[in-house]
């Protein structure tokens, strides 16, 4: 029978799936998502890494959690990685009498840095440094935006600011200075605290808040290194300062989150989807992944279905190629952690399928590199550029990637190829630490010597988790001398046979 041919115009609803997700789950653990029957139920849904926020819980706790996670894991079989986030200098406004107050518009109101009890006047600073840092003029946000001050005068250790947007201000909510240059390092004495509980619990990766400069993430490797230990830096990206200061801190960082609850409250929200695809077009030229964070499925903190908004956004930032899509509330400590993870999953997987097949149902082989590396590039470089021209020649169906460290599989990745990138790993650590990288599928394999033994363990993992069959091409990208780390300068063709 002929068919007739395609039209522009066909809409078609029928894509198969890809075997793997490739745009990998970030879920925050919390009281919804703590006890081990949820955390199991979570991660055979298809976390990749959880999330331990440090604004919130006693760090003791912290360590027991991680525990926790690494035993339930184990049960469940699969290796999940770990990232502890640090709080840094996130200032909060104290408490009040009722636990809550009315801010006025048009009225005038004193913020202090004394440890009162606030009024509807009355409105106590965590932050100390806010009286000689903040100038005239200066916005001052509370609760995620929701109220704006400013302020119209200084006196003494206090400041006089007009409610120019009044509402309910609660206990300990957010207090954001967008217009001021905050004199506090982005690793405070909390953080050093919660840096020794993560490295306790076995975290895989540190996040560092409101970090504005590179030094920032140097400071924190220094305490790692004084502390004999090193971690992959995850640099949240919620402070306008970032923003100038972004080549340096991609290339200090281990990988970057677009922090988009502060950062739309730093910056109009307005600017905040530019600033996202932005983002994760310069984290994937410089060879390092993206999380894309906050309100992503807000709506599932108390209903079981996500909005279309919501879809659309999670949608919108997987076609933009981010690594990692987080939640927050949602599995920390929403009424439907599960389903909030369950539609994550099938969003993003409904996006790929778009993406990587063709009407016909099948996988279009892998798209030439469209990134553009640095001139004067690592050989690293040039060969995934390689790797990307002959997936797409050969219709190769699994990249494999020998690496020691993950960097070869980082590097690969980076150009988006449709084929999985399957990294022969020989340790847990460096397994863990790819699963946050977008199509990536580390395996755990014996540190043996001879290429053969790697093509043939290649081989028996597409055969028994059905990537490829016989006929069919694979790619094996390793060092000549094997076991080396960062000598990556061969790519061997197989076929399936
Ligand atoms: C954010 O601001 O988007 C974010 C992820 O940071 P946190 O939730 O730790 O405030």
């Amino acid at each position: 029978m002929k068919h007739p041919a395609p039209s522009v115009f066909d809409i078609d609803l029928n894509h198969g799936q890809l075997k793997l997700r490739r745009t990998k789950i970030v879920a925050t653990v919390g009281p919804a998502s703590q006890s081990p029957e949820m955390l199991a139920k979570i991660l055979r849904a298809g976390v990749d890494v959880i999330r331990v926020n440090f604004s919130h819980g006693k760090g003791e706790e912290h360590v027991k959690l991680m525990h926790l996670i690494r035993a339930v894991a184990k049960k469940v079989g699969v290796e999940v990685a770990i990232l502890g986030d640090l709080c840094g200098p996130k200032v909060r406004v104290g408490l009040f009498q009722g636990d809550a107050v009315t801010l006025r518009e048009g009225s005038t109101v004193t913020i202090t840095v004394k440890d009162v009890l606030g009024t509807a006047d009355l409105i106590p600073s965590q932050y100390r440094g806010i009286v000689k840092e903040a100038k005239v003029g200066a916005r001052v946000l509370l609760d995620d935006g929701n109220l704006e001050l400013r302020v119209v005068k200084k006196q003494g250790d206090s400041l006089l600011a007009k409610v120019l947007r009044g509402g309910v201000l609660k206990n300990k909510k957010g207090m954001n200075l967008p217009d001021t240059k905050m004199g506090i390092p982005a690793l405070t004495e909390k953080d050093k605290a919660d840096v020794l509980y993560c490295l306790r619990g076995g975290a895989d990766f540190l996040a560092l808040s409101f970090v504005r400069h590179a030094q920032d993430v140097r400071d924190l490797k220094l305490f790692l290194r004084k502390h004999g230990a090193s971690l992959p830096i995850v640099s949240k990206i919620e402070k306008p300062e970032a923003l100038v200061d972004i080549e340096a801190i991609l290339r200090e960082s281990d990988a970057i989150m677009v922090a988009r609850g502060d950062l739309g409250v730093e910056l109009p929200a307005m600017k905040v989807p530019h600033i996202q695809d932005k983002l994760i077009h310069l984290a994937q030229r410089c060879n390092r992944p993206v999380i894309v964070a906050t309100q992503m499925l807000e709506s599932m903190i108390d209903h079981s279905r996500p909005t279309r908004a919501e879809v659309t956004d999670v949608a919108a930032a997987c076609r933009a190629g981010a690594d990692a899509v987080m939640m927050s509330a949602e599995t920390a400590s929403g009424k439907y952690p599960l389903e909030a993870v369950e539609s994550m999953d099938a969003v993003c997987r409904e996006t790929e399928a778009y993406r990587f097949y063709d009407s016909g149902g099948d996988l279009r082989p892998a798209r030439l590199a469209e990134t553009v590396h640095e001139s004067g590039v690592e050989l690293a470089d040039a060969l995934g550029d390689a790797v990307a021209l002959l997936s797409r020649r050969l219709m190769v169906h699994a990249v494999f990637a020998l690496t020691q460290t993950g960097r070869t599989a980082q590097l690969v990745a980076s150009d988006r190829p449709e084929a999985p990138i399957l990294a022969l790993v020989h340790d847990e650590k460096t397994l863990r630490r790819l699963r946050l990288v977008w199509g990536v599928y580390p395996r755990l394999v014996k540190n043996q010597i001879r290429m053969d033994e790697y093509m043939k363990a290649a081989e028996a993992i597409v055969k028994k988790e059905g990537l490829a069959k016989k006929g069919e091409y694979l790619l094996l990208l390793a060092g000549s001398d094997l076991g080396r780390s960062q000598g990556t300068n061969a790519i061997h063709v197989h076929r399936v046979g």
